[in-house]
């Protein structure tokens, strides 16, 4: 059978949204330190989040979760591939 389309994951750069402190991406990095305290996630570089987690903070910034992923993109948070994050700076 055919595989079911599904959204594209949105992996997060943890050091590129935590640099933005006093922006918008406040109520964002927030909930990414909760869901690595709940995760016991401490030494990520990278946070995968659920669609449900985006859909929320959709709402909270009055926007659509497209809209959201490409407010994440204009801040250069977005990981689009976890391997070449992790080849760039070398092993
Ligand atoms: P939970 O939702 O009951 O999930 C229990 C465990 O199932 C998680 O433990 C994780 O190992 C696994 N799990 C659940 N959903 C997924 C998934 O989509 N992908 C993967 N790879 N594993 C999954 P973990 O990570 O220690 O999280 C413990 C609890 O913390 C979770 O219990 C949930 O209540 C909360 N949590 C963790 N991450 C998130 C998150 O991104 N969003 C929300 N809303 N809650 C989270
Ligand atoms: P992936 O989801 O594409 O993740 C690739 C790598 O990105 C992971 O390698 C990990 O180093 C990092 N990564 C992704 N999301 C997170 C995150 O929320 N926190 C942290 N700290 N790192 C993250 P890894 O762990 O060797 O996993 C390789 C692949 O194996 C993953 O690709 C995924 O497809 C699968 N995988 C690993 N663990 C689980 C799991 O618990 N559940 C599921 N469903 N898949 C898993
Ligand atoms: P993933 O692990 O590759 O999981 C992809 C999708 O499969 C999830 O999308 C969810 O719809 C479903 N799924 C996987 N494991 C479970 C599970 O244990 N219970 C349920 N109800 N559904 C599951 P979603 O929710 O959008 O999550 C996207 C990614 O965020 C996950 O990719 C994983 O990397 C991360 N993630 C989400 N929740 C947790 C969690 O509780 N703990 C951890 N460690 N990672 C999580």
């Amino acid at each position: 059978p055919e595989p079911i389309e599904k959204p594209e994951k949105v992996v997060l750069n943890l050091e590129a949204l935590y640099d933005h402190p006093d922006s918008e991406l406040e109520h964002i990095a927030k909930l990414a330190r909760n869901i690595q305290q709940r995760r016991g996630d401490y030494n990520g570089r990278i946070l995968s989040i659920r669609a449900d987690d985006l859909a929320t903070l959709a709402v909270v910034y009055g926007t659509t979760p497209s809209g959201l992923v490409e407010k994440l993109e204009d801040y250069g948070v977005v990981v689009h591939d976890v391997q070449a994050f992790f080849a760039k700076d070398g092993e």
